[in-house]
Order: structure tokens, then sequence, then C-alpha cells
């Protein structure tokens, strides 16, 4: 039995799982996403209120975050990443894939965030910020007034250094806690699952994080982290399976991707509409920033994630309603991937249930294919990504393939013509040269 009915049943009621089940790649479009925006907006239990709380208090941050991470200086202590036209490689992949790739093609380099160099350099720094101001306010180290950098102080490691921070992660989320973590003096634990890349648990221990190992997967990672938790009320546990705060992290990005978009004079409107496509694991880092695009853009935004086709666990739980009562193990799906940022087998059920009806829908991408799009983005735009993200490069032949979708939305040729597609690249400045050079090296042999 699988979360009270038999693999036949669930198979009988969702064919779909059996082509899940197979591994292959495939697309599917979700039938019941809200009407409007608004009305899917009203099922997330946040609100613009909490964006814009969120976003304030990575303000107060940033002269602390300036003066601990001299890199954030350009931006004023503000972690944001650049957006960039990538025509060369739309006309890459549209060669090889036989589509004229339509509209005009952007990336979005949150690669290049400073710090840890992933899309977890929002969520994760945010909740530690967050829970590190409570801390401060209860010290009496600041005010919501002063002046942040005063953090970077002796007396405020002191006292952080009485509290520890724990997460549970695949990588790139205990990079971006722990290293947070550490520079503000906490103390550190990151559980991190077998899949984890060596390099990434080297450069925490370096941070002086405590890194505990696994021979399991994600979830059984998280599991122990937050029972470790409990046990001490010393320590914080950041939940990426549940965290608000987290998807708050992120939702601030769909505000400052508007004045980024404006500033090279993209126009998003009903006429010209904007697709994002979003790498997705357990589904916080996308879910959160799509929140953040839906209530900046409303309707003119249309948010599609994509997942491993060897850990299609969102898909799965938005699909068949069941959530993270269903991981993707329970099929036979192996969540053995070269995305170690997607290898989520279990999806959040938060996530899932406050933005299933905001996501218009989902692919899937394999292994080698992921290989081929990090040569592809080197080779035309010298843009260097970790294989999670060159899953959302084929976004735009995927709503190209289906007119039926297109048409549900009331998107025209016309319109369709005038779109921007945007990949969210999630990862990879911080992979080492030699790692990054094999990802490239296999992808151009898959070419
Ligand atoms: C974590 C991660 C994602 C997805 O975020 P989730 O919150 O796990 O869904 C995508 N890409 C990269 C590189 C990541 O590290």
């Amino acid at each position: 039995m699988i979360a009270g009915r038999t693999r036949a049943a669930w198979i009988d009621d969702f064919p779909l799982i059996s082509e899940l089940a197979a591994m292959r790649e495939l697309s599917w479009f979700n039938p019941e996403i809200a009407g409007t925006a608004e009305e899917g907006i009203a099922d997330v239990g946040l609100t613009e209120a909490d964006i814009r709380d969120a976003s304030a208090r990575l303000k107060r941050f940033a002269p602390y975050i300036r003066s601990v991470f001299p890199e954030t200086s350009v931006s004023a202590g503000i972690i944001e990443s650049p957006i960039a036209a990538v025509p060369n490689l739309a006309s890459v992949i549209g060669e090889r894939k036989g589509v004229q790739m339509p509209g005009s093609m952007w990336a979005k380099l949150d690669s290049h965030l400073p710090i840890s160099g992933s899309i977890k350099a929002r969520g994760g720094i945010y909740e530690v910020l967050k829970h590190a101001e409570e801390i401060a306010l209860k010290h009496e180290l600041i005010t919501l007034d002063s002046d942040y950098s005063v953090l970077d102080s002796d007396e405020a490691r002191e006292v952080f250094g009485r509290y520890r921070v724990a997460v549970g992660s695949t990588g790139n989320l205990g990079l971006s806690i722990g290293i947070m973590s550490a520079k503000l003096g906490f103390k550190a634990s990151v559980h991190m699952s077998a899949d984890a890349r060596q390099w990434k648990k080297d450069r925490l221990r370096s941070h002086g994080v405590e890194v505990v190992e696994y021979e399991s997967d994600y979830s059984i990672a998280v599991a122990a982290g937050r029972k470790q938790a409990e046990s001490d009320e010393t320590i914080y546990f950041v939940d990426d399976e549940n965290s608000k705060s987290l998807f708050l992290g992120y939702a601030v990005s769909g505000h400052r991707l508007a004045g980024q978009l404006q500033s090279m004079e993209v126009q998003v409107d009903a006429d010209h509409p904007l697709f994002v496509y979003l790498p997705c694991g357990v589904g916080g880092g996308p879910g959160g920033v799509a929140f953040g695009l839906k209530v900046e853009f409303g309707d003119a935004v249309r948010c599609i994630f994509t997942e491993p086709t060897h850990c299609p666990s969102m898909l799965l739980g938005v699909h068949t309603g069941a959530h993270e009562a269903l991981a993707v193990q329970d099929f036979g799906i192996d969540n053995v991937t070269a995305a170690d940022g997607l290898a989520c087998g279990r999806p959040s059920g938060f996530v899932g249930q406050a933005m299933g009806r905001l996501i218009d829908g989902f692919y899937t991408v394999d292994d080698d294919e992921m290989y081929r799009l990090v040569a592809e983005a080197d080779g035309a735009e010298g843009l260097k990504m970790e294989p999670s993200s060159a899953t959302s490069l084929l976004g735009p032949v995927h709503v190209m393939a289906n007119a039926e979708y297109r048409e549900r939305i009331g998107i025209n040729d016309e319109t369709f013509a005038n779109a921007t597609h945007l990949s969210w690249i999630t990862g990879g400045n911080m992979v080492p040269e030699d790692e990054m050079a094999s990802y490239i090296v296999k992808g151009n042999s898959l070419l």
C-alpha cells in the first residue's frame, strides 16, 4: 500500500504515474490552475505585505551584509543577481530541437548570486538573518532603527555563539545557511544527504561548520536535523520542507525582477506575457519565487517548473493532489540524478498545497540532456551553470510544443510572438573549475 491505496489503484486514477515511473522526459500542463492570479494567491495564506516585510528586513541587514561580504558592496549589501539576454543560446537549442524559439529568451543568473552562488542565497540567508534579528533584538544588540553593521562585532558574535543553526540539505541550502550562520557567529550544523557534492562539504568545513553525512536520501537528513533541534531550544532548525520564512526570502525576487526588466525595457503585460521556468527540488525556492512573481505581475506571468526524470516529486504531488504523502521512490523512481540540487524525493506539502494552482505546468529533463544544455550554455553564451539549473533552458521548447495549453490560457500566436521567456539559472558559480569543466566535456560528448 502507498498512502492508503495500492500501486495499481494510484496508476488507475493517475495514468501519468506510469509514464513518470518510466523516467522518460515528459510535460504536463496543469488543467486546474486558478482562473486568475488573484484567486490563486488567496490560496497561499501569505500576502504582498509579508513580502514587503521580508524585503524591509533585508534592507535593514544590507549595511551588515556589505560589511561582512565586501563582494556585495556594488549592490550596497543587497544580495541580487543580474538578468541577461541569451539569444545565441535560444537559437542553438532551437536548432537542435528543430523548433523556432519564440519571443525573446533571458536568463536570471542566480548562479552568480553572491555568498553561495545559488538560489539558496535568497531563502536560506533570509531565514538565518530573520532568526539573528530576533536574537539581536532580544539581547538588545540592536533596535529596528540601528545600523545593523554593529552586528559585525565580537560582542554580537559572542551572543550568537550561544546558539546553533541546523539544516538538512542536498548541498546548496547547507552552503547558504552554513556560511551565513558561521559569519554571524552562530554554531552551525548541516545534515547532508548522500548526493551532496564533496566540494560543498569541504567548503562548509572550511568555514567551521559541522557537516553530518548520511548514506541516505535528503528527507532522512532533514528528519535527523529536525530531531536534533527538538531536544534543545538553543538550536534553530531551518525546515526546508515547511518554512514560510524561506519561502518569503525567495519571494522578494519578484519585485526586484520587475525593476530589472523595466530597466532593460522589457514589457510585461497581457499582450506581452512572461514565461518563467524554475528548477524544482523540494519546492520552496521555485514556489517562493513564483509567489513573488504572481504577486508582482499577476496573470501576465506564467510559471512552469522543471524536475529531473529521476525525481519528479512536485509534479507527482501536485498532479495527484497527494503532495508530501507520496515520494517518487514509492513508484520505483530512483531519485538518482546529476541534478543534486533537485534530488528531493518527497515534495514540500506546504508549497504544493499553497502554490499548486499557480503553477501552470511541469516538464522533466533527463541527466544526459542536462549535460548537453550545460555545454550549450557555455558554448553559446559563456554561461557556467550546474546541471540542476540547465533544466530551465528547455522551457520555451515545451510551451512551444503545447498549443492546447497556450490556447487554454488565452495566448494566441500573435501574443506568443511577443513573449519573454526567462530561465531561472539557479546555481553554478561556486562549482570548482575542474568539476565544471568535466560537465562541459561530458555535455559536448553527448551533442
Ligand atoms: C535547491 C535548488 C533548487 C530548487 O529549490 P527547492 O527549494 O529545493 O525546490 C534549484 N536549483 C538549485 C541549483 C538548487 O540548489
